[in-house]
């Protein structure tokens, strides 16, 4: 991302489906879910496109003061660099993975400096967070980070609900040699990345959401509901979920391979 260029971060925030809304960037998916007793959104941003994500938030109707829920899904800055902002201005409370809390003091990474913010709440594998008429599963998926949490909420509109769910960390970046010698990270963390991706193919999901938006193709299906009578973030079979774990899983095993 061009951070000089922050304009061209800019997509029209949409209603995915019900009460579920993407409010992000072309670097980072957002979602904000409107639980009838509040906001949650899921991730933040990069703190140069705060004004973004506020105006986005407005566009849609909401205010965000009734921001009551942040919730990371891994502690890089692209996806909690305004956290600290968005706090001061609504007192929402935070959320993130137990075993992020390292990499969001600065013990982690060299040179490297993360954006922080202190946790209210730190999530482990199987909690739910609960607010209004949302209930979002958080599903341990250590890999791209100790911490990444995956997440699963079911989303209604009118009779017909759907099971949303997010792969919260789905970089093989950091899973390179070059990025695990530099910052001393252990090489196990690929065989965790491969056990999350086994796990994440047993979870039902009927409405994919992308951590980045190129994991769901966001853009175009923003785009495309536009137009369309269907939803082009439902997804009928399982397919486009497994097909999208699949291809993380030959990322990794060719860095395996290739001992990349
Ligand atoms: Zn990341």
């Amino acid at each position: 991302m061009n951070k000089e260029k922050i304009w061209e971060e800019y997509i029209k925030p949409a209603k995915i489906f019900g009460n579920l809304y993407f409010i992000g960037i072309r670097a980072v998916g957002i979602h904000l879910i409107d639980t009838g007793d509040g906001l949650i959104i899921i991730d933040a941003g990069y703190r140069e496109s705060l004004h973004i994500i506020v105006n986005n938030i407005w566009e849609l109707g909401f205010k965000p003061s009734d921001i009551k829920y942040i919730v990371i899904s891994h502690a890089h800055n692209d996806h909690m660099d305004c956290v600290r902002e968005l706090v001061a201005m609504t007192g929402a409370k935070t959320f993130i993975g137990k075993d992020d809390v390292p990499l969001l003091k600065g013990e982690l990474y060299r040179d490297c400096p993360i954006r922080s913010f202190e946790p209210d709440v730190l999530l482990s594998d199987g909690d739910i967070i609960s607010l209004g008429n949302t209930r979002i599963r958080c599903v341990a998926t250590p890999g791209h980070t100790d911490g990444t949490m995956s997440f699963f909420f079911d989303v209604t509109d009118k009779a017909k609900t759907y099971r949303a769910g997010m792969f919260g960390g789905v970089g093989t970046n950091t899973l390179k040699r070059d990025f695990m010698e530099k910052h001393n990270l252990p090489f196990e963390n690929r065989q965790k990345f491969i056990e999350s991706i086994k796990r994440l193919k047993k979870e039902k999901v009927e409405l994919f959401l992308g951590n980045h938006l190129e994991n769901n193709k966001t853009e175009q299906k923003l785009k495309m509901l536009e137009t369309s009578t269907e939803n082009p973030f439902i997804i009928n079979s399982q397919n486009e979920w497994n097909a999208f774990l699949d291809e993380r899983l030959y990322r990794i095993t060719t860095i395996i391979d290739n001992n990349e």
